[in-house]
């Protein structure tokens, strides 16, 4: 499929901030293709600000899809059938008209290779009926459609309306028989603009049409809280951290709102799992206290895949990559690995992949009942990053 998107040129490519220059990226939730960066939506909590590539609006391709593909697939962090795949989730969204050829190129040569990884694709675009067709030909590839949706009404903060995102979502998930799976992506969560009881009840009228639900907090870094601070915009928080914000009594009440027919969860990987009826890739079920909220046949199946490695099997797996080779093992438990001697997140994420078993750098401790989350709005708790 030809590229629709302009194509940079080298240069072009040079002057470009050195992280925007990574088109594959170890993100939690799986190895990200981002060799479409650009975008016109202006929610003014993206992640493109900590990319340095706020500004740009307008999408352009660093490669060729086809070359994109190939630098993913032969990436070191990349194992067929194992590593889960998220598509333009970092730069641009993959159902904008002009992204979605590219996105459908992707997605048509990861299935053409067979491989059956999973992938996510998250957007808060307007989709089209003729997707579910197009879509449901992909015969391999575990696809999962993520979608954006906060209920957002304040349009300096998000521009393009929640609305579109609740259409889309609605559209998708119809057809009884699909090979592709939807979630309610419920996000950012934040105190006082999106928590009241309305809010939270339209997300719960919204999750009865998707296969799972995933709620999670704002991702409020300096550069994001310098954007809100230069644009007069309200401040959800005084401090910012590396993780997601969702402050305790806030969790309460959306579990409060939804139901045991409604399977709403923590976190991403779960929902992802749980709609292809397998165990969560990310090994949570080693914090019983993520999985409160989950069915019990999804815990079973969590349970039942949950195998703790041996000091070993982790050096084994760690000798794979250059870079993780100077591994320490400092202790396993059946919560997790507590590693030292990694020099990135990365490397970490591919041996959680790898083992679908925690694995904790010994530098970022996970404290109790907020795996994974900040401890601004926790009781009793400085922030620990
Ligand atoms: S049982 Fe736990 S780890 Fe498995 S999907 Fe549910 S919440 Fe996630």
């Amino acid at each position: 499929m030809a590229t629709r998107v302009a194509l940079l040129s080298r240069d072009q490519i040079d002057q470009l901030p050195e992280r925007a220059r990574e088109v594959v990226e170890y993100r939690k939730s799986g190895l990200s293709l981002n060799h479409i960066q650009g975008c016109p939506l202006d929610c003014a909590y993206c992640i493109r600000h900590t990319y340095g590539l706020w500004d740009q609006r307008v999408p352009r391709a660093l490669m060729s899809d086809a070359q994109a593909v190939e630098e993913l697939v032969a990436h070191r962090y990349f194992q067929p059938h194992v590593t889960p795949v998220q598509v333009f989730n970092r730069a641009t969204d993959p159902f904008l008209p002009v992204v979605r050829p590219h996105t459908f190129a992707v997605l048509e040569d990861l299935d053409e290779r067979e491989l059956t990884n999973h992938v996510l694709v998250i957007t808060r675009h307007q989709m089209k009926p003729e997707d579910v067709e197009w879509l449901n030909q992909l015969r391999h590839i575990k696809l999962t459609l993520l979608f954006t949706y906060s209920g957002i009404a304040n349009k300096e903060i998000e521009p393009y309306p929640s609305s579109v995102a609740a259409d889309s979502l609605k559209l998708m998930s119809r057809p009884a028989r699909r090979r592709y799976r939807t979630i309610l992506y419920w996000r950012p969560l934040v105190p006082g603009l999106n928590d009241s009881p309305e809010h939270l009840d339209a997300a719960y009228r919204l999750a009865q049409h998707a296969d799972a639900t995933v709620f999670t907090g704002l991702f409020y870094r300096d550069e994001i809280a310098d954007y809100y601070k230069g644009n007069g915009l309200p401040e959800p928080y005084e401090d910012t951290a590396r993780r997601k914000i969702v402050p305790e009594t806030l969790e309460e009440r959306v579990l409060a709102t939804f139901d045991a027919a409604t399977p709403l969860f923590r976190k991403t990987s779960c929902a992802v799992a749980y709609a292809h009826g397998l165990p969560d890739y990310n090994g949570h079920i080693g914090i019983p206290e993520l999985c409160d909220i989950c069915p019990l046949s999804q815990l079973e199946l969590c349970r039942n895949a949950h195998t703790q490695p041996s000091p070993e099997r982790l050096r084994d797996v760690a000798e794979r990559l250059p870079e993780t080779r100077g591994l320490v093992v400092m202790d396993i438990t059946e919560r997790a690995a507590v590693v030292s001697g990694l020099e990135s997140e990365q490397s970490r994420y591919y041996l959680q992949h790898a083992l679908g078993f925690q694995v904790h750098d010994v530098r970022h401790p996970h404290r109790e009942r907020r795996h994974g989350r900040a401890d601004i709005g926790w009781k009793g708790e400085k922030q620990d990053d």
